[in-house]
């Protein structure tokens, strides 16, 4: 009587070989054909005119597209980040603290309120 289960090992294994064959299937599928951004439109392809795969390039994208969501969260964390160093820089002066609450606060809200 055979009812002997794989090992956790054994279906790891079979688990890696089925993503590697679902990735080298989308690279075949996606080698031939163009790609655009859905949200922008911007198109890719086919695969000769692309030095690395498509699935890369249009990761590439993403992070510079003016219409994807991430730009605006980019522009987010930038905006955010400066006003912050600028709060630090001014509150690390040598000369003692010279930056108010008040001024913290019009920094922070500058900050926040532009979109
Ligand atoms: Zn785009």
């Amino acid at each position: 009587m055979s009812n002997q289960h794989p090992s956790e090992a054994e279906v790891i294994s079979a688990q890696k070989q089925e993503i590697e064959h679902l990735r080298t299937w989308i690279n075949d599928l996606q080698s031939g054909m163009y790609i655009n951004c859905v949200y922008c439109g911007h198109r890719y392809g086919p695969k000769t005119d692309v030095p690395v795969s498509m699935a890369e390039v249009l990761k590439e994208h993403v992070e510079t597209c003016p219409k994807h969501p991430m730009s605006k969260l980019k522009a987010d964390v930038d905006r955010l980040t400066a006003a912050l160093k600028e709060i630090v820089q001014e509150y690390e002066e040598p000369s003692g603290c010279v930056i108010d609450g008040a001024t913290m606060g019009k920094i922070a809200k500058e900050a926040l309120n532009k979109d």
